[in-house]
């Protein structure tokens, strides 16, 4: 009967659920172990001036690898951290190992450095002081550090709106500049711009997938909304996931300062910015962007 195949679909779903709650328990027990072993690495994604196409920053991944040789992506891992409570120890490491990197890359190429951070990172009254040493630590100006949080970070901290906009400001007291990531998807973005001290919005990467079809006058009104807000505010604009010459194209005609994206390069090791940088400067071997090899 209808009800005895409804029941089945049922226990099927719990089945499943069941598989997926277990598996994410194991993932959970896993990254505070991952972390002491030195499964985590740091990838860089070059980000560039629309205008000129230079390098002129690099947004920091986080990439999981397992001794077998399998990697968990961060979609996955990261919410299970934030849920968990381990993102605090993950974000630290993270935002040491970058800054230790930041040294080389700094001095040798002036880029600065994006990195994403998590609500809970946020909420610790000492985060600000802490990204502060570790720059001092490494010679680095607080100009070489973006800060990058998502608005649905933002969402979950409301209770502590205070202690999270009083770490944000002290970091920007020091020149560390702060970006919105994945702006537009978000439940209050325009609330957000209003409250938070903010020197860049990312445009998420969905914004740049409506230019592909054609005729999309109604999609490219978004695009160009959130642009001209963005100019209004005196903020500076990332478009996330550029995947074509047509895409940069578009958005530098529109007046989109900075883009990232597979078109340009893909994340890739520390070495490989290096390289990228290195090629960039002498004319000679200077290759577009777009057609250096990658790992
Ligand atoms: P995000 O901060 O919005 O990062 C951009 C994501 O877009 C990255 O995914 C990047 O690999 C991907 N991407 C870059 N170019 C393209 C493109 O042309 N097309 C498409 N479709 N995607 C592109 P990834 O590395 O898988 O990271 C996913 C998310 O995980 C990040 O989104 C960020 O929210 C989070 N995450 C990554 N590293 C960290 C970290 O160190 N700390 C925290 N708290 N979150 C992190
Ligand atoms: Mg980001
Ligand atoms: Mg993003
Ligand atoms: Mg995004």
């Amino acid at each position: 009967s209808a009800r005895l195949a409804g029941g089945q679909q049922y226990a099927v779903y719990d089945a499943a659920v069941h598989a997926e709650r277990l598996a994410n328990t194991q993932l959970v027990a896993d990254l505070h172990r991952a972390l002491e072993d030195g499964e985590f690495t740091v990838h860089y994604q070059p980000i560039v001036a629309l205008a000129t196409g230079a390098v002129v920053e690099a947004e920091a991944l986080l990439r999981w690898t397992r001794p077998d040789g399998t990697s968990i992506s961060p979609g996955r891992f990261i919410p299970l951290a934030e849920q968990s409570g381990a993102i605090v120890a993950i974000g630290s490491w993270v935002l040491s190992q970058v800054c230790a990197d930041l040294r080389d890359l700094h001095r040798d190429h002036g880029l600065s450095v994006t990195v994403n951070v998590s609500a809970q990172q946020l909420r610790d009254p000492r985060f600000a002081q802490h990204v502060l040493d570790l720059l001092e630590r490494n010679d680095l100006p607080g100009s070489a550090l973006i800060v990058e949080i998502t608005e649905t970070v933002l969402v979950t901290s409301v209770v502590d709106a205070g202690t999270v906009t009083e770490q944000l400001q002290i970091l920007r007291d020091h020149h560390v500049r702060i970006a919105i990531d994945d702006f537009g998807t978000g439940y209050s973005s325009l609330a957000y711009l209003r409250q938070l001290p903010v020197d860049i919005l990312k445009m998420d990467g969905s914004f740049t997938a409506l230019q592909i079809e054609e005729g999309t006058e109604r999609d490219l009104a978004f695009i160009r909304a959130i642009l001209e807000l963005s100019r209004n505010l005196g903020l500076q604009t990332i478009a996330e996931a550029v995947e074509t010459a047509a895409q940069a194209d578009r958005l530098r005609e529109l007046g989109c300062d900075l883009a990232q994206g597979y078109h340009f390069a893909r994340p890739a090791p520390l070495d490989t910015l290096h390289k990228i940088m290195r090629e960039r400067r002498d004319p000679a071997a200077a290759a577009p962007l777009t057609h250096v090899e990658l790992p």
